[in-house]
């Protein structure tokens, strides 16, 4: 068994990830990376292409006998996510990986590996630098900033690519295919504040929502988790019913891209209420724990004494308009595929709610692997906006990958996949984004498929990646270039 990185098949693959490990590489600092790659690509006297995003796009022609072959575009993110062990003394902007190499895996000694997607980089330069490789022309692309918002691949100038086959190199799961992924976007509705300022007596409390799971707003949605901000609204929407109440601040949730599993509000009502409040904060969470008893059977409501006099509050207005919104906003699953079973194919969270002096703001991360579907969940909310008064703001937006039907570079890879490995491959897609929906939406009938070998804790020091799994996925990959003529 191998024990150093030098040592490992196939060589070429592994030299070009040793040497890239070299590189610090953190989203945002990619000039060096980006150099790098430039540096190669004239050394082998390559055309390459850098852009001001830093994106580099490096062309070769094909091999003998591949002349008139369509050329096939190879595409990877040079970025990595930056994690280190708490006791691991590591300066991402300096210090190279220390790679380590251990059974079947490799990994970086206390950080994060950038397998995902340092693995793409390698397999496109060994392509690149090889001359006893049979394939098409090439157009390889290295994306800057995949890891915090897509923002090389949004601002790629795709009319560099002849290209209409992608092969996109960012997946974590030998022998499974990627064939669609998400849009989505972050859509801000801005309700402005109207404060009343007055003395008042009487108790002020704080009602909790608590003990929720929550989770990440794309790929667990469909668990039919609690959503802590509209649960909220359904408690002050029954207790306006009841009683009257002046609502102090409302607030939930942390991250737009998570589901929210705390919220607050801080209201006041009069002395003569406090039974009667303390009974449907009871009746609330037997509700709660009826509906939620599968999904989040640690859910409660909790209620607190903040004070016995307040001096200001929202207007009965703004107040009625927040409970609207909270009854109204779209949220959780909205449609399924058709084309992939048990495939979110939309879905929106709203998850975060803030009060400030000026506004209450409604965040809601939603996405949808169709795009019109994803304009229908924006305009919803739009609607339900401009119906209570409120601004909306529509905030980094990206594209979808629609499934396609018929895909030949599926199918080709579906076929020696089987044929190589005597397995079947799976096809599946993922309710979150990638950037193969900028190509997607950028180069018109593209045909992409999205891959790669075996990772686990990508994002974490624990990241793995697989040596076996490495070179299947290169003799796979080899093995499809040889077959486009
Ligand atoms: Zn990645």
């Amino acid at each position: 068994m191998a024990s150093t990185v030098k040592e490992l098949e196939p060589k070429m693959v592994w030299e070009y990830f040793e040497s890239i490990s070299q590189i610090p590489r953190g989203s945002g600092n990619e000039k060096a990376i980006s150099d790098y790659l430039v540096e190669f690509a004239r050394q082998h006297q390559l055309e390459v292409i850098q852009d001001k995003a830093l994106n580099v796009i490096i062309k070769k022609k094909a091999s003998p006998g591949y002349e008139n072959a369509p050329v096939v575009i190879l595409q990877g993110h040079m970025d990595m996510v930056c994690e280190k062990n708490k006791d691991t003394v590591h300066d991402f902007l300096k210090d190279p990986l220390d790679l380590v190499v251990e059974g079947d895996y490799i990994f970086a000694r206390g950080t994060s590996l950038g397998g995902d997607d340092g693995i793409a980089l390698a397999y496109g330069l060994a392509l690149l630098a090889s001359d006893n490789i049979p394939h098409p022309p090439l157009e390889v692309v290295f994306t800057t900033s995949e890891e915090t918002g897509m923002e090389g691949a949004a601002n790629l100038d795709c009319s560099h690519l002849k290209g209409k086959i992608l092969i996109n190199l960012d997946s974590e799961e030998e022998g499974v295919f990627l064939s669609s992924c998400a849009g989505g976007a972050r859509a801000h509705l801005i309700l402005k504040t109207q404060w009343v300022k007055e003395e008042k007596s009487g108790p002020v409390y704080s009602i909790q929502i608590r003990g929720l799971k929550g989770g990440h707003s794309g790929q667990e949605i469909d668990k039919e988790r609690a959503n802590a901000n509209l649960l909220m609204g359904r408690i002050l929407y029954s207790l306006q019913e009841d009683m009257h109440f002046d609502l102090i601040s409302i607030n939930g949730g942390a991250k737009d891209n998570a589901i929210p599993r705390e919220a607050d509000a801080v209201i006041q009502i009069e002395s003569k209420n406090i039974e009667k409040l303390m009974k449907i904060i009871e009746k609330w969470n037997d509700i709660l724990k009826n509906e939620y008893k599968k999904s989040d059977p640690d859910i409660e409501v909790k209620i607190e004494l903040v004070r016995e006099i307040s001096s200001e509050h929202l207007s009965e207005e703004i107040k009625g308009k927040i409970i609207h919104i909270l009854m109204l906003m779209p949220n959780g699953v909205q449609s399924m595929s058709m084309d992939i079973e048990g495939l979110v194919e939309s879905s929106t969270n709203l998850g975060v709610v803030i009060t400030d002096k000026e506004e209450i703001r409604f965040i809601s991360a939603l996405r949808s692997s169709v795009e019109s579907r994803k304009r229908l969940i924006i305009n919803k909310i739009k609607v339900l906006a401009s119906f209570v008064g409120a601004d909306f703001l529509l905030k980094g937006e990206y594209p979808a990958w629609q499934y396609a039907e018929d895909s030949k570079i599926r199918s080709l890879f579906t076929n020696k996949y089987e044929e190589l490995f005597g397995k079947k491959a799976e096809i599946t897609a993922i309710h979150a984004g990638l950037e193969c929906g900028f190509f997607a939406e950028k180069i018109k009938d593209v045909d992409i498929i999205s891959l790669g070998p075996n990772m686990k804790d990508i994002h974490t020091p624990n990241e793995r990646l697989s040596i076996s799994s490495t070179k299947n996925t290169w003799e796979l990959l080899l093995a499809v270039l040889k077959e486009i003529k």
